[in-house]
């Protein structure tokens, strides 16, 4: 996943590119706004990470210009200017998230990575349907037989990764780095517990299998 970040101080953008970077992001780096913009629009990037105050343009006209260029890129505000006025301004504008400097770094990265997830999630077929089971991504329903479920944002991810890799084993942990996306304990029982509630609601012909000790698959 490729990560624009246009931060016009050094030390921020230092310490940006070097953590996305160990996160296993390819980040690209850009120092002010002309320069920003250029590299937004080659479409060569999953996501934006935009300062506000820039040398040249300033990070609103950036954003402006990357909605008329490449509106499905999820452009993420970070920002010392917290006021509501400017924090309205940038969603008005088409930005996924405004985030306060100072901030935290972890949660930097988690919601970098549920922007990065909703905008993956819009691209392949609207509804996935595999062995009687068909998930609605537009509405986040997934029906079974005469079964309907709203899902929780959760349960919808979980069960539209394992949809997207019918007939391979998936282990927990990566459903966990993949649909949690963050530091969770591997010994933790969340996928287990969220995988129960989806049978739950969708009744036990739901397809997806345990694979002892590993994890889950959904039969081809
Ligand atoms: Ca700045």
């Amino acid at each position: 996943m490729r990560i624009l970040i246009i931060e016009d101080e050094p030390r921020i953008r230092d310490f940006l590119t070097r953590a996305f970077k160990a996160e296993g992001f390819t980040p690209t780096p850009a120092l002010d706004g002309h320069t920003g913009l250029r590299y937004a629009v080659s479409g060569e990037h999953d996501l934006v990470i935009l300062d506000l105050l820039l040398p040249g343009l300033n990070g609103l006209e950036v954003l402006t210009e990357i909605r008329m260029h490449q509106p499905q890129l999820p452009v993420m505000i970070l920002s010392a200017r917290a006021d509501l006025a400017t924090r309205l301004r940038g969603f008005e504008l088409g930005a996924v998230d405004y985030i306060a400097k100072p901030f935290s770094l972890d949660e930097l990265l988690a919601r970098t990575r549920v922007h990065l997830r909703r905008a993956g999630g819009l691209n392949g077929p609207l509804v996935i349907a595999v062995g009687g089971l068909t998930l609605d991504q537009a509405s986040r329903q997934a029906r079974m037989g005469d079964r309907v479920a709203d899902l929780s944002e959760r349960e919808f991810q979980l069960l539209r990764y394992l949809l997207t890799h019918v007939g391979e084993v998936i282990s927990r942990e990566r459903l966990l780095s993949e649909v949690w996306g963050y530091d969770f304990d591997p010994r933790s029982n969340v996928v287990d517990v969220c995988v129960r509630r989806i049978r739950r609601r969708l009744g036990s012909e739901v397809p997806i299998e345990t694979v002892r000790n590993v994890g889950y698959r959904v039969a081809a």
